[in-house]
């Protein structure tokens, strides 16, 4: 089933309205020059508009009494001012639409920065495809606000006010009759923006929703295709775009009917008001220049209204989306850097596993891992073995620090992992995991992940040492060759080749190794072997073994069941003892068989 995004206001105490816009206040801060500067041609164009119906006024109540040289200069004096209002309008746009895409381009590099170095214990909670859809759609309707809405708002904001306080100078009377409707015009605003924002967000969740369904099922499109399950698949993601559309014309249709509320009456005050005007321009209580003057102004004033109300359900979809952008960006990570971390010790490669307990936040009852005591010594290669599920993946995920011990302490050459800076002590360690990872670029660059600062030379030795120079060479442009989205264009072993070329650029004294279970042709296998092989000397290794042949050449092998140790030594004495490794050696072992052929 599709999963209902969050949507309810109860959850979010104190943020029901654009008062969750003021946590963009840290962007723009840093641009406040720009801001200054675009608000004031913004103040400038606005006074500029206010100014131009008492010119008005002039000609008309001048037309006849002095038809000439006065009336040349009001309109040569309208040209200048037309002029200035073009200025000051260019200016605004290019200064407000610039601050906005300056202000996201911050907004996103500051979410994605956050985003990559999130522990995987919150990519539980939350799936990959809705945080890029956050990064993207979320941040595009913070860019209508900061890059037009807002100064749209202010501009008709300075001309309603303006446009009162001269209203009320044309005549005192109309305007009070025309503050009257302004209460009525109020009410739907506040009572349907309400509305509005909650909407606004449940159709932003929904569009969220959808992007981690489609990013979910585009990722694995070879399996959906394999199980012939295009159509479900299909009418999942349908279901939930459906819903984005059922949440996005409920708020496009409470934003109508706020719209028609909002538009008749205003223009049904300003026609009541001006059939006023017209009884006292002919009782001549008044000058028809004064009128004219009058009905320019309440047109600016109603339109400033109307443009307001508009403005009003922007700026409550981009409150909608910053909350939700806000809750990322302040998530906080269940691993804490420690506030003045250690410098990370002299590598050797020690590990010492003191008492660790360690079970998963989602399943807080089975314990992953339970009372583990072990030291590994440099240079010693261990092998992990014991049935799926017994807890050798968690060792290695708890040695990377992807997830903090619940009781006991891990600790790299005598410092706990918890005192170092993460990447300090990351990079002592090279991982080969058992699905090899591959990037959408060239070979080279793939290897270079390792370590960026290596040289081309440096790169090809790696490449020769993991055995992959040969089919490297065969590709189309050799090491530049582009391996294509997830490295669809190489085959398994070369995948792990490269893997494992990467891990020998890296040069971490600390080598952690999950091996694969797929089967390779024998001739894959023995090169894939070599490699680790040499990978191995001289570094402290654990090994997530699946194959006899790479636990029989461990100086050690750690029996895992239900995760604990529960027995370890040699291949020899563990399978005189008899126990669980003796069955897993002549079961699990995908090279077993031949070995028990032999
Ligand atoms: P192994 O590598 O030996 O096959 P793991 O270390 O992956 O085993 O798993 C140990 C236990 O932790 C298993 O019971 C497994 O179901 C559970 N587990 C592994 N990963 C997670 C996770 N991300 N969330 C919840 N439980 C997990």
């Amino acid at each position: 089933m599709a999963r209902s995004p969050k949507t309810s206001d109860e959850d979010r105490p104190g943020s029901r309205n654009i008062g969750a816009l003021r946590a963009l206040w840290p962007f723009i801060a840093p641009y406040r020059g720009i801001m200054t500067l675009a608000i004031s041609a913004l103040v400038f164009t606005a006074c500029v508009s206010l100014v131009l119906p008492l010119a008005v006024r002039r000609v008309v109540d001048n037309f006849e009494v002095d038809a000439g040289m006065l009336l040349d200069r009001y309109f040569a004096a309208a040209l200048v001012i037309a002029g200035l209002l073009a200025l000051g309008t260019a200016a605004r746009y290019y200064l407000v639409t610039r601050l906005g895409e300056r202000v996201v381009t911050d907004i996103r590099k500051a979410l994605f920065g956050r985003m990559v170095g999130m522990s995987p214990a919150f990519y539980e909670r939350i799936m990959t495809g809705e945080v890029l859809s956050r990064i993207t759609t979320d941040t595009t309707l913070i860019l209508s606000v900061i890059g037009s809405s807002a100064s749209i708002a202010l501009r008709n904001l300075l001309i309603l006010i303006g446009g009162l306080a001269l209203l009320m100078l044309t005549s005192a009377k109309l305007t009070g009759l025309v503050l009257l409707i302004v209460p009525a015009i109020i009410v739907p605003i506040v009572v349907l923006g309400r509305r509005l924002r909650v909407l606004s967000r449940e159709n932003q969740d929904w569009i969220a929703a959808s992007s981690g369904n489609a990013s979910e099922t585009l990722l694995s499109v070879q399996t959906v295709q394999a199980y012939s399950h295009e159509a479900r698949s299909k009418e999942r993601f349908d279901e939930i775009t459906e819903k984005s559309f059922v949440a996005a014309r409920e708020r496009i249709g409470t934003r109508a009917v706020m719209t028609a509320i909002v538009i008749f009456l205003i223009f049904a005050g300003i026609v009541g008001v001006l059939w006023i005007g017209a009884r006292d321009v002919n009782a001549r209580e008044m000058s028809i220049g004064a009128l004219v003057q009058f009905v320019i102004y309440a047109v600016m004033v109603a339109g400033s209204v109307g443009a307001l109300t508009e403005i009003w359900g922007e700026l409550q979809r981009a409150a909608g989306a910053t909350e939700r952008l806000v809750e990322l960006l302040n998530a906080e990570d269940s691993l804490r850097e420690p506030s003045a971390p250690r410098p990370v010790p002299e590598a050797r490669g020690e590990i010492v596993f003191d008492d660790v307990s360690f079970s998963y936040p989602s399943r807080p009852d089975v314990s992953a891992l339970d009372h583990v005591s072990v030291t590994i010594a440099p240079g010693e290669t261990v092998a992990l073995v014991g049935p799926s599920g017994a807890g050798k993946t968690t060792m290695i995920q708890l040695l990377l620090r992807f997830w903090d011990p619940k009781t006991g302490r891990v600790t790299l050459d005598g410092t706990d992992l918890r005192d170092m800076a993460r990447s300090d002590f990351r990079c002592r360690m090279a991982l080969v995991p058992q699905d090899p990872v591959i990037f959408a670029d060239t070979a080279r660059e793939n290897i270079r992940f390792g370590r960026p600062d290596a040289t081309d030379a440096e790169v090809e030795a790696a490449a020769h040492a993991a055995a992959a120079h040969e089919f490297l060479m065969a590709l189309p442009d050799g090491y530049d060759s582009q391996v294509g989205e997830r490295g669809v264009m190489l085959s398994g072993g070369q995948k792990q080749r490269i893997a494992i070329a990467r891990a020998i650029l890296r040069d971490a004294p600390v080598l952690l190794l999950d091996e694969a279970t797929s089967a390779l042709d024998a001739e894959s296998e023995r090169l894939v072997q070599r490699a680790v092989d040499r990978l191995a000397t001289g570094r402290t290794t654990l090994i997530v073994a699946h194959r006899l042949a790479t636990v029989k050449k461990a100086d050690r092998i750690l029996v895992f069941e239900a995760g604990r140790i529960v027995a370890q030594g040699s291949h020899d004495a563990l399978v005189a003892e008899g126990g669980l490794y003796a069955r897993l050696a002549r079961l699990q072992f995908t090279d077993g068989m031949i070995e028990a052929a032999e």
